[in-house]
């Protein structure tokens, strides 16, 4: 399964907000065995949000879209996911119930606009926030406030699977540069994907869906790096 992450909100791109939402996806559907081959942020834009959610749903097997939500002015994402599949906003009566039975609001408590999805949409129920989420066709939306999206993304962490994947790591002494032809060698043995993060040392990642695959690639690298002494 392959799947994009889209971060909405002029925030993030001006810098002032950290985009630890991006970060916190990508780690939980990598370890669901998805294969993340996107994260993109926007500003609170229709045209561009829709633009993107749009190839993005042509494109991936999924599409994560986060922040923006809620009926004041500048939250626009609701809106460009509907203009994405073609559809009305339109007030979603789940919504409203669930709202009301869970959250004590009555309608007229709500902000006009709140409980708004796109037509024909399933509601995700927001349990720590107000704003509700949606589902459209593949497109995920959920809130920017980082433990509503966590929340909501548990009531639909088992629609995203693939292949687990086995990862260790191998950390070495030595640049990365000097590494090279070791990696070429190890990927035409071992069915493995290796990545290199240098930082202080080289941080070698080994991923493989195969437990010993991995393993076996691990000590043969092992054998042939000088390691890295904490
Ligand atoms: P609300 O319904 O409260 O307006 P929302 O879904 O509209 O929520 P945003 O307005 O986009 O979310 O963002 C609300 C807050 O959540 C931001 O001020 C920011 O602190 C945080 N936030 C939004 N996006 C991210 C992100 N990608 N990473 C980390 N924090 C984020
Ligand atoms: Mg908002």
């Amino acid at each position: 399964m392959k799947a994009a992450v889209v971060t909405v909100g002029d925030e993030l791109l001006a810098g002032d907000t950290v985009n630890t939402n991006a970060t916190w996806l990508c780690t939980q559907l990598t370890e669901r065995g998805v294969t993340v081959e996107r994260v993109t942020t926007l500003p609170d834009r229709v045209d561009d949000i829709a633009r993107v959610v749009n190839e993005y749903h042509a494109e991936y097997d999924a599409v994560i879209v986060t922040g923006g939500l809620g009926p004041t002015h500048d939250d626009v994402t609701m809106d460009a996911v509907a203009a994405a599949f073609g559809r009305e906003l339109e007030p979603h009566e789940e919504a409203a119930t669930w709202l009301e039975t869970n959250g004590g609001y009555s309608a007229a408590d709500l902000v006009k606009g709140t409980t708004d999805l796109p037509a024909g949409a399933r509601m995700l129920p927001n349990e720590t926030g107000v704003a509700p989420g949606a589902v459209v066709g593949s497109v995920y939306v959920l809130p920017g406030v980082p433990d509503e999206m966590k929340t909501m993304f548990g009531r639909i962490a088992d629609e995203f699977a693939g292949e687990t994947n086995h990862v260790r790591f191998v950390h070495t002494s030595e640049p990365e540069s000097s590494l090279i032809e070791r990696f070429e060698a190890l990927q035409s043995e071992f069915d493995v994907r290796v990545g290199s993060y240098p930082g202080d040392h080289v941080r070698v990642k080994l991923a493989a869906t195969d437990e010993s695959t991995v393993e076996a690639a691990v000590a043969w690298l092992e054998e042939r790096v000088e390691p890295h002494e904490e």
